[in-house]
């Protein structure tokens, strides 16, 4: 896809740190990482995010991403990671080109996920109803 600085990566037009290449995936260091050894993990071939990804590529997505993890732990000792996925700008995507972050996390980083909040149980049962109709 023109214009896709992800896919500039992947044809080899613009450098990044590599650490897996298949004949479907690519993985490598994020630019700005949240903590050293953060990797993106994404198809070769372009979609824009999670919703428009075929099956078979979000499957050799997460296989890749699993096998980076793995190795991710074992190079940075770190205690665990989060598999992190934006989706729309709402959601904080700035690359429309899918792509999944490992994120080595350490017991220390003093990293806080997201804040949580109770909701009345009516309220829960409101919205479990309606995404229950709304799975395809
Ligand atoms: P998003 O918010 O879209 O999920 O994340 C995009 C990620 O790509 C950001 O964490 C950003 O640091 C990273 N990124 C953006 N441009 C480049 C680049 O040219 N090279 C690399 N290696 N990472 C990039
Ligand atoms: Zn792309």
């Amino acid at each position: 896809m023109k214009d896709c600085i992800f896919c500039k990566i992947i044809a080899g037009e613009i450098p990044c740190n590599k650490v897996y290449e298949d004949n479907n995936t690519l993985a490598f260091l994020d630019i700005k990482p949240v903590n050293k050894g953060h990797c993106l993990v994404l198809s070769k071939e372009h979609s824009e995010n999670l919703l428009d990804t075929k099956e078979e590529h979000l499957k050799a997505i997460m296989i890749t991403t699993k096998k980076v993890a793995e190795a991710v732990m074992e190079a940075t000792k770190a205690q665990g990671f989060n598999i992190h996925i934006n989706t729309k700008e709402a959601a904080g995507q700035v690359v429309n080109h899918t792509h999944f972050h490992i994120i080595p996390r350490f017991t220390k980083d003093n990293l806080k996920l997201w804040p949580q909040h109770s909701l009345e149980e009516k309220e829960m049962q409101e919205i479990a109803k309606k995404i229950k109709a709304a799975v395809i």
